[in-house]
């Protein structure tokens, strides 16, 4: 018996029948006698659909209105989950993120949780009711409702356990869990039973769409363990906390991003503060750069390459060729490539660990185009038309076939 906070993803309520499975999932779990908090998305495809009908009417439409728009998807599927459990004959109520207590900043369209008022959720709570709460939304201090971005809701589960220092926290999804890699696009893959936060969010940020990165940050920070599991299919799922019991493998994923791009810059001149002048032009126009190479000076002068997200790209390329520093210097943008990563804790103290990536590559016949590493991940840079060939290659090589 505790308190127990479930979230449910948009697939996981897409139509009637699905609404009903919920229900049933979260009675079964309200007649073992925990108190249950529900979080829910928008059904199925409908925030998508709702701004394609803002587009049709204003392509310029104001991020308060887009937020006052997409707000309404989670208030749908709140009032239909609770009617759902109303018919089973269990007691229910829906709150929309304010009366559920969601305090934000008024950015609106990616808005931040600045407090959780819990009054109102202890008191549905305290009348036994299951309490059902609008995923991805609250209300900024002009008492106008915002939302937290796309994929927003887990942030909202997370943020209720963490307010209510619920008991558990489960994620369900359409997936088992978190595998190894892309079940669609890898053979062989595996869930993972326990992952650490950290290489959650690495997986996360390498395209692993299971859970929002935010959630899994702030999971982090509050120490709110997660499970990922399925709604459709009863099978134990995937836990996320501080620290996993390392199973036999210590690669825990391998992941394809190909939102990237490549952009080098040939012969700037090899004198103190280049690299300074260059990346803080791009960060002054905030684009993230993520792997950095310079190659050796020679005649006075060096080549820098450097990746970008793909849609970042173009932006970077316009910005250094106006940058006067750069005059007549050649500046290469290649968005036909694609990073492949390998994540696990403890890798820095795996001697081993990069030269079997590479192995693995050249197995294959890949070439690598840049290389990084960090404490729990190993990225390599390679061309676009590889990354399926390689991922698979790499996968096999780190997580032996059964
Ligand atoms: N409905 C919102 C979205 O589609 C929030 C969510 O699903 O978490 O992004
Ligand atoms: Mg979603």
């Amino acid at each position: 018996m505790g308190l127990i906070v479930q979230k449910f993803g948009g697939s996981s309520v897409a139509d009637a029948a699905h609404v009903m499975n919920v229900a049933r999932i979260v009675t079964d779990t309200y007649k073992e006698g925990n108190d249950v908090v529900v979080v829910v998305s928008a059904q199925g495809n409908t925030t998508d659909d709702l701004i394609t009908k803002a587009l049709e009417i204003n392509p310029k439409a104001t991020k308060r209105e887009m937020d006052m728009l997409l707000s309404a998807g989670e208030q749908i599927s709140i009032a239909l989950l609770s009617m759902a459990i109303d018919s089973l004959g269990y007691p229910a109520i829906s709150l929309l993120g304010w009366q559920a207590g969601f305090e934000t900043n008024s950015k609106y369209g990616s808005a931040r949780i600045k407090s959780i008022r819990t009054d109102r959720l202890l008191l549905e709570l305290g009348k036994k009711n299951i309490v059902i709460v609008a995923g991805f939304q609250g209300l900024c201090k002009y008492d106008d409702i915002t939302t937290l971005g796309r994929g927003g809701s887990d942030t909202s589960a997370v943020a209720i356990a963490a307010a209510l220092r619920a008991d558990r926290c489960q994620i369900f999804t359409d997936v088992e869990g978190v595998y190894t890699a892309d079940p669609h696009k890898v053979k062989g893959v595996k869930k993972l039973s326990e992952i650490t936060y950290d290489e959650m969010l690495e997986l996360a940020t390498l395209g692993a769409q299971v859970l929002n990165n935010r959630s899994v940050e702030m999971a982090k920070k509050y120490n709110v363990e997660l499970e990922v599991l399925s709604s459709l299919n009863p099978v134990s799922g995937t836990i996320v906390k501080e620290v996993a019991k390392m199973e036999k493998m210590l690669v825990r994923g391998v992941t394809k991003d190909t939102n990237v791009a490549r952009i080098s810059i040939i012969g700037v001149p090899d004198v103190p503060g280049i690299a300074f002048k260059i990346f803080s032009k791009l960060a002054a126009k905030r684009i993230n750069v993520d792997i950095i190479l310079q190659s050796v000076g020679r005649d006075n002068t060096k080549d820098i390459s450097f990746t970008v997200s793909r849609d970042n790209g173009p932006k970077a390329v316009e910005l250094l060729e106006n940058f006067n520093l750069l005059d007549g210097k050649k500046i290469v943008c290649d968005r036909d490539v694609a990073k492949i990563s390998v994540v696990g804790a403890g890798m820095e103290t795996h001697p081993g660990t990069a030269s079997k990536m590479f192995e693995a590559l050249f197995s294959v016949d890949v070439n690598i185009q840049m290389i990084s590493t960090s404490e729990i991940k190993i990225s390599v840079l390679i061309s676009a038309s590889d990354a399926e060939r390689a991922v698979n290659a790499v996968h096999r090589a780190f997580i032996p076939e059964e």
